[in-house]
């Protein structure tokens, strides 16, 4: 049998999962559009369990009213309110699927049970039960299951964190061995770069793993990170494709089309140095000045910050003068406040600090690629770029296969699309 042969028909009665997003389930004709795909492909002779986001705008709008009413909200009571958003899109997925004539059931995380642990507001997907999801499945139903929630031992709702319906639906497919995980979204696939900041950002057919690893983990918000953790711990076919096409369109056309996570470096693949550009904007940058140079500064800085579980990620040390050093790290900006407390409350006069400062207007730009493994001058590229454009470097940090720049958020753009340009990622 051909391997193409084989894939088709391994693929009949394969259990999918799908995964929509917040814009593809934003209006009453979008669920209804899901709802033909999803029949698509069940009446196709597949098993499909989905996972659907919050309707587009959902949950800021729950959390603004949460922030309205409390200047530093309970995390858990911030999960009880965040959480209702995918109970909402779930049920009313399954009652369009319904209407149309497919046996569809909701579940939200707890009725699953989708265990986690109890970090509310950022929670980590700890086991997942499966008997009750299989056997609706046999069945003959779909099954819909909420994104970005679970429920912890307590019996508390949690949530994954923003963005962590993606999470959800590559954990699902993990626990139950699904075929494959189809990320559905509002672009079409995995790009350069944000197509909405570069007009020239081109979509990858493929993106290894590790490399989209990097990219989640430095901004690209079209996969959360922890989803793409899950897809290479358990191997689990990731494919990121649009929901806003012809839910019609022919299967095998749909099967092929967007952007699939890979997990060998595919010696066909396009040998480019470098595959893409990420950026978070809303990063924090925070100084501890003059602090006495001697052992244990890092861990008596970081150690509080630490303990406030704020994730700190850039770090540079200045070369001391006079016995004495400066201390530099970056926070989300959701962070900064705290951070800058925590270092004035519990830190400065502790280590006889001369003065805490910080800007929270700062962004990091990266650009990614396992090809930089084996070119140099990739890093110096990058420098002459940023300063052909005057944008000054405030921080670097790299790995293999990255390199990343702490700069300025209001060159934020203009370095994406300079680097974009440089290093020629419109052309294939
Ligand atoms: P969803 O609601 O479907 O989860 P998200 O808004 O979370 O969608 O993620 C999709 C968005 O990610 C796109 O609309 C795009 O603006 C953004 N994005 C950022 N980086 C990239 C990239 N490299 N490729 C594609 N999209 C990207
Ligand atoms: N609705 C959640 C959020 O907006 C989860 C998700 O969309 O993946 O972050
Ligand atoms: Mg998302």
């Amino acid at each position: 049998m051909n391997a193409e042969l084989y894939f088709r028909e391994s693929m009949h009665m394969a259990l999918i999962v799908h995964k929509y997003g917040g814009t593809s389930m934003g209006s009453v004709e979008r669920i209804q559009n899901v709802a033909r795909r999803v029949a698509k492909w069940q009446k196709a002779g597949h098993q499909i369990v989905v996972v659907p986001s919050a309707m587009s705008g959902e949950t800021n709008r729950l959390l603004g009213l949460a922030n309205q009413l409390h200047p530093n909200p309970d995390p858990r009571e911030l999960d009880q309110i965040a959480s209702t958003g995918e109970q909402v899109s779930s049920g009313l997925l399954a009652l369009a699927l319904q209407a149309a004539g497919t046996p569809a059931v909701s579940y939200a995380g707890w009725q699953v049970v989708i265990r986690t642990d109890s970090a509310h507001t950022k929670a980590r997907i700890e086991s997942i039960e499966k008997d009750k999801v299989l056997s609706d499945l046999a069945s003959g139903k779909v099954v819909v299951i909420t994104g970005f929630q679970g429920v912890d031992e307590r019996g508390d709702i949690t949530t994954l964190g923003r963005g962590g319906s993606d999470t959800s639906a590559v954990a699902i497919a993990a626990a139950l061995g699904a075929e494959e995980c189809l990320i559905y979204t509002d672009v079409d696939g995995v790009y350069t770069t944000d197509p909405r900041v570069c007009d020239e950002a081109r979509r990858l057919e493929r993106i290894t793993f590790e490399e989209m690893l990097e990219m989640a983990s430095l901004g690209s918000k079209v996969l959360q990170i922890r989803s793409v953790e899950f897809a290479g711990k358990y191997r689990v076919k990731t494919r990121v494709l649009s929901s806003l096409t012809d839910p019609m369109i022919p299967l095998q056309q749909e099967m092929t089309s967007g952007t699939l996570i890979t997990f060998e470096e595919d010696e066909k693949m396009e040998a480019a140095i470098i595959s893409g550009i990420a950026f978070a904007r809303d990063e924090a940058k925070v100084t501890v000045l003059g602090v006495p140079d001697k052992p244990g500064i890092a861990y008596q800085i970081l150690g509080p910050i630490a303990e406030a579980n704020i994730d700190v990620d850039m770090i540079i040390q200045n070369q001391s003068v006079d016995g004495k050093t400066d201390f530099t790290f970056t926070v989300p900006r959701s962070e900064y406040q705290k951070a800058i407390e925590i270092l004035k409350t519990q830190v400065q006069a502790h280590m006889g600090a001369k003065e805490i400062a910080g800007d929270p207007k700062v962004s990091k730009v990266s650009v990614v690629g396992v090809g930089m493994r084996s070119h140099v001058g990739i890093a110096s590229k990058m420098f002459r770029t940023l300063s052909e454009e005057g944008i000054n470097i405030q921080m670097i940090s790299t790995s293999e296969i990255k390199i990343s720049v702490l700069i300025d958020e209001k060159y934020m753009e203009l370095a994406v699309r300079a680097l974009h340009k440089a290093f020629e990622l419109e052309q294939k």
